[in-house]
Formats: C-alpha cells, structure tokens, sequence
C-alpha cells in the first residue's frame, strides 16, 4: 500500500529536500506551495500525513496548521524559528510534532518520523489505568501516531489481554490500581515474557521519587511523572519501540539465510527441536525431507555463480510457498529441508512427489538462462525425536537418491 504524504512550503528547494526525504520513505508525494493550494489538494485526495511549513505567504501565522489538523491528517510542523509565541501556539493543536528547520538534524529527525509513521500502525500498545479519562487521554496520544490501541482497567485485566492478544508489544501502565499495583503488573510481566519482546512504560501521578525506581527495579524500561507534556510521551515511547523493533530485526537476521531470505539451518534446528519434544509426549511421529539439487556444481561450471543464485532464489520462492504450512530451511549450500510435525507419511510423500515433479518440468523458469535442473529428495519419519537422528536418516535416504539416478523420492 503506498501512503500519501502532503508538503506544505514555499521555498522550492527546501521541498524538493522533503520531497526526497518522503519518496526515499516510501510515499507518494504531492506538494502545496500556499494556504489556497494546500485546501484544494486536502479537498482532492487522502492524506496519509502532512509536513507543514509554519509560515507561507498566504498564511503569515501559522494558519496552515489548523487546516490539515482539522481535515484530521497527521501532522509535523516545520518552523524556521520557535519563539515562545509560537511554540504556544503550535502546542495547542494536536500535531504529531514540530521540527525546527535550521536545526542540523531537522532532516534526519523528519525522515526518522516519517518512517515511523506507517511502522506504528502495526504496534499494539496496551493502556493499563483504573482511571477512564486518563486512559483515553494516553489513548488518544497513541491514535495520533497511529499506533493501534487497547484498554485495560487493571493489573488482572490487562494479564489476560496480554494472553489473549501476544503481540502486544507496549504496556503503559499507572501505578496505583485496585487489584493489582503497576509495579506488581511489571513483575509479573517479566515473569512471563522477555525485555526484547515487550516494552513497559510505568506511569504515575504520586508524589513519590522511589516511584520510578521501584517500576524500573520491578521490569519496567522506562517511567514517566504525570501530569506529562505529550514530546516527553512520544520520545520515550518512540525510543522503546525502536528498541523492540531493532531487536526483532537482529532477531530476524539471525535466523534467515542471506541469499534466498529463507529460515536457516539454526532456526531450522530450534524449531524443529520444540516441536519433537511436543510430538513426543503424545507418542505422535516427526517427519523430515531434505531437498538436494541434482549436478549444481555443472549448473555453476556452465553458466556462472551469479545464474546458480538466480536458481537457488528461484527454488527458494517456489519452495517456500509450496510448503507454506510447514517448517522449510535451507540448511546450506544447495541443500534444503522441509520438516513435517505429525503429519500422516502419505501426505507427506504426496506434497513432495507434487513438488519434485513440479520443479522438473518447471525449473527453466528461475532464470534468465532458462537452466534446466531436477531435485533429489530424502526422506525420514519417526518415532525418532532427536532432530539430528531424523536429518541423518534422511540424508543417508538423500544419499541412496543420488546413487539411483536422481530426480526421485526415497523413503
Ligand atoms: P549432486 O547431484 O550429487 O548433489 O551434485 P552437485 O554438483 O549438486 O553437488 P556438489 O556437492 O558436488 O556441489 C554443490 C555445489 O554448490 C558446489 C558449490 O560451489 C555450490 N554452492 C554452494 N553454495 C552456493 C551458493 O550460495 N551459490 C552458488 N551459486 N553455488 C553454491
Ligand atoms: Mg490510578
Ligand atoms: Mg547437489
Ligand atoms: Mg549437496
């Protein structure tokens, strides 16, 4: 989905910086150069934001603000001074931010936000207060940035919204609560899930400095003092959800294989592992195949290491949609494996039959060489619940494969 992004300023090449910034972030840009403009295209179209220049020469104060705050697009302020008058003034209209242009950073920092924005609409915040208006205040904070929201009145209710709903990656919690303490939510929290799956803002309007150690102490990454200025909510918010969504990302890497984005051998492994250890209190059975591809060393002899990628992306894409419900890996090289936790032998066969045949009459297609190849297939199923067991027994079955021909299933 591409995001439409209005820019309102009059000096050409201060647009032409935000323009590149927006395009570079992903949006479809439209730029109003006045006042007049800026109502027409708000009148023609759908803003997914809006960057606003404080000062155009149709609106000398600051008149362009309300206009795209009252057609309810999400907006930062761009001011080339910020004196107390109109600081005060931008303050009293609920922008997403502003950001002063001399300022050395101004751009990196709208370029952050900007790509903060449509990120936002994907994390779930959850608000714990007892108190109703505090909760839609912080509620409305949230919905201003796009953040998707959900309420809870206390401690007890929000532990069953966060088993109900696991990607919940926020809480914001008050302190003083009937039932359950914020500091006692945040301990139990922890007790539950991970600092880098889930982040915890404690807040609380009592007069109390031991507060912010005692939330911090008890699992909580960062606190505020109510009553709070909205900048300091959405810095320390920003700068939380950043951290979750860089972990996540390190996470991410770590467990993809770099050329065909699909899991690695370690993921690969770790899943696997979890799932066996299931299967086997309930006596079920594990299955594994492992995929080799027949004379790839020719196929990069003839036509070069660039195409053998090529083929290795192309099988990846195919492979990872034709087993769509199941654990698939590459674990190397040009070898790959599809693990099948408890699924009927027959089953299992067929879906790999399916595929073998499918890459041997489709395989041309992966490149631009339009190379021609087959697959070898290994194939092993329990009661076995070591990992390793299995994945040696389908590759001595991988290994009888290549002796017999190739392009076949043995199992
Ligand atoms: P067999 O049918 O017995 O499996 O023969 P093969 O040639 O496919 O197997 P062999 O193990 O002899 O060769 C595998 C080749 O795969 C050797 C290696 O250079 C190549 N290879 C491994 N990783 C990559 C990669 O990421 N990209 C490319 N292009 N080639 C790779
Ligand atoms: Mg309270
Ligand atoms: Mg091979
Ligand atoms: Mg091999």
């Amino acid at each position: 989905m591409t995001r439409r992004i209005l820019i309102v300023e009059d000096t050409p090449t201060i647009a032409r910086v935000q323009k590149h910034i927006a395009l570079k972030a992903g949006y479809e840009v439209d730029i109003a150069e006045s006042l007049a403009q800026t109502k027409e295209l708000i009148s023609k179209n759908n803003y997914f934001c809006a960057v606003v220049d404080y000062i155009l020469p149709d609106a000398p104060s600051g008149e362009a603000v309300p206009c795209t705050v009252q057609a309810e697009i999400p907006t930062i302020v761009m001011t080339g001074n910020i004196d107390k008058k109109t600081r005060e003034t931008v303050e009293k209209y609920p922008i997403i931010d502003y950001i002063i242009k001399e300022n050395k950073q101004a751009y990196q920092y709208l370029e952050k936000q900007l790509l903060r924005l449509p990120r936002n609409e994907d994390i779930k915040v959850l608000v714990v207060d007892d108190s109703a208006p505090t909760r839609h205040y912080i509620c409305s904070l949230l919905t201003r940035h796009k953040y998707q929201t959900l309420q809870a009145e206390d401690g007890k209710e929000a532990l069953a919204m966060l088993e109900a709903a696991p990607d919940i990656s926020v809480i914001i919690t008050d302190n003083e609560m009937p039932n359950m303490n914020g500091d006692e939510l945040c301990t139990e929290i922890r007790r539950l899930y991970n600092n880098d799956e889930k982040a915890i803002i404690g807040i609380s309007g009592a007069d109390s400095s031991d507060l912010s150690t005692l939330f911090l102490k008890n699992g909580a990454n960062d606190y505020l003092h109510k009553p709070f200025n909205s900048e300091e909510f959405y810095c320390r918010l920003s700068q939380n959800v950043d951290m979750l969504t860089l972990i996540a990302t390190i996470k991410k890497q770590a467990n993809t294989d770099y050329l065909t984005k699909l899991p690695n051998r370690r993921y690969f492994f770790e899943e696997a592992k979890k799932s066996l250890k299931k299967i086997e209190l309930d006596e079920g059975n594990g299955a594994l195949a492992m995929l080799d591809i027949d004379h790839f060393k020719a196929i990069n002899d003839t036509y070069g290491h660039d195409a053998g990628d090529e083929v290795l992306k192309g099988l990846s894409i195919c492979f990872s949609k034709y087993f769509k419900k199941y654990l698939v890996a590459r674990l190397g090289g040009e070898e790959f494996a599809v693990y099948f936790a408890d699924t009927d032998k027959q089953e299992a066969l067929k879906r790999l039959e399916g595929f073998r045949y499918f890459i041997e009459t489709n395989s041309q297609e992966f490149s631009k060489a339009k190379i021609k190849f087959t697959i070898s297939i290994g194939f092993s199923i329990g009661p076995v619940y070591q990992i390793d067991e299995l994945l040696k027994q389908a590759d001595l079955k991988l290994y009888d494969a290549k002796e017999t021909g190739r392009n076949k299933i043995i199992s």
